[in-house]
């Protein structure tokens, strides 16, 4: 299967699971809306002001650009002034204050050619000018009254818990998080709290936890560190059947590939349903994907470039899905290559590269070095993917590829 297959794949079989809960404003940030809300009044609630000036009647403007406009009161944010205006009245009002009734123009205050004071009476004269932008904001001209504004799916950001708090919602319901358990596997994997000087030959720190974990952390999940499972069938075997009676979904990476110390694609196999095991994709070829009762499972690779790509590529749009969001098509820019890329043709590879926009605005991109999938190192400083299709032999540098950025990939 390649990447494209497999992602179509993980989107039928993976449904938004149930389950949902009110929440405060305050605390929605990052879920998911799981029902429609609608705005409890329109915005502007009243007809207002776009601009500080003075608001006039249409019909008025012809005196107030030749002998001026009484002032008759002043409007401000908060404090409005509600009297309707006659022939020849004119009221002082700011951006957002009410509009008096009768007025249908707001002259802004830079077009003030003079004002004087008669008494107790302020007259107002204006510039000619092309007054046929009223500067007056309609009631409902942002959001109508009982307009829906956030749909079920809707992802919370700050922007859209902004849109309903000016609407008058102070409760939404969301979706219930995922729960999501995340192993590591390898007899060679130790605490990285293990001070070095204690780790025997051959033993290296885990990582992978950590970057799983982080790579989550940004979606509405619960996430359980389950900790290290050792190269033992008949552990690694009770561990995910008891892991999956209480998340919706395991990553486990590791132990995928197919050498004598492999049993998670095995174990899957045993206590569930195996859906697919390898893809045509560089890194990450031994992903295996399934479930174990009512829990979804992703074995990934343990190399830690091969953890991270399948993860953004496969595992967190899966998340998104069950999440109950529409994961997007992958974001693909095109860029000019600035280095030479070296490429097998059979598998699609996914390069880490940093892309920039150069003098002349064109975006270029360089990969970050050797491309080893052991080589988290290649991740430093990288904010793209670099796509190498499945069928392209080596880049000269100056070739047209694309990328794929991180930034969107983590969004
Ligand atoms: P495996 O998929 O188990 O064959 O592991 C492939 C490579 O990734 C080996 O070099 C492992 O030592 C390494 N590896 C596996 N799991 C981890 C992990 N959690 N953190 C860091 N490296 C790992
Ligand atoms: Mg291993």
């Amino acid at each position: 299967m390649d990447l494209e297959e497999a992602r179509q794949a993980l989107f039928e079989q993976l449904t938004p699971l149930d389950g949902s809960e009110d929440l405060a404003l305050g605390q929605a940030q990052g879920r998911i809306a799981a029902a429609e809300v609608k705005a409890r009044l329109p915005l502007p609630p009243f007809i207002a002001s776009a601009m500080d000036g003075y608001a006039i009647r249409r019909q008025d403007f012809a005196l107030a650009i030749s002998q001026g406009l009484r002032v008759v009161g002043e409007s401000l944010a908060g404090h409005p002034f509600t009297q309707p205006l006659q022939p020849g009245e004119c009221a002082r009002i700011f951006t957002g204050a009410v509009v008096p009734p009768g007025a249908d123009l707001v002259l802004l205050q830079e077009r003030l050619l003079q004002s004087y004071t008669e008494g107790d009476t302020t007259w107002v004269v204006f510039e000619t000018h092309d007054a046929q932008n009223s500067h007056i904001r309609p009631v409902g001209n942002d959001v109508a009254q009982h307009q829906v504004i956030a749909q079920p799916g809707d992802l919370l950001t700050p922007m859209l818990l902004g849109s309903l708090a000016a609407a008058g919602v102070t409760q939404i319901r969301v979706r219930a998080k995922v729960t999501v358990g995340v192993f590591s596997s390898g007899d060679e994997l130790q605490d990285p709290a293990t001070p070095p000087e204690q780790l025997k030959l051959g033993q290296i720190y885990d990582s992978n936890a950590f970057t799983l974990s982080a790579l989550l952390r940004h979606l509405p999940v619960d996430i359980v560190e389950l900790g290290r499972l050792p190269d033992d069938p008949a552990i690694v075997r009770r561990a995910l059947d008891e892991a999956a009676d209480t998340c919706d979904l395991l990553i486990t990476s590791g132990g995928v590939s197919v050498g004598d110390a492999d049993f998670i694609g095995t174990t899957i196999a045993e206590l569930g349903q195996l859906a697919f095991w390898r893809l045509n994709l560089k890194p990450g070829k031994p992903l295996a994907f399934g479930r174990i009762r009512q829990c979804w499972i992703f074995g990934l690779p343990g190399n830690p470039v091969s953890t991270i790509v399948t993860c953004l590529l496969l595992v967190l749009p899966s998340l998104k899905r069950l999440c109950g969001t529409q994961p997007r098509p992958l974001l693909k820019i095109p860029a000019k290559l600035e280095t030479k890329v070296s490429h097998q043709p059979g598998r699609a590879e996914y390069q880490r590269g940093i892309y920039y926009a150069n003098t002349e605005g064109d975006l270029c991109v360089s990969h970050t070095g050797d491309q080893e999938s052991n080589r988290l190192s290649t991740f430093a400083g990288a904010n793209c993917l670099i796509e190498v299709p499945k069928d392209q032999g080596d880049l000269d540098s100056g070739a047209w590829v694309n990328i794929l950025p991180l930034s969107d990939l983590l969004s």
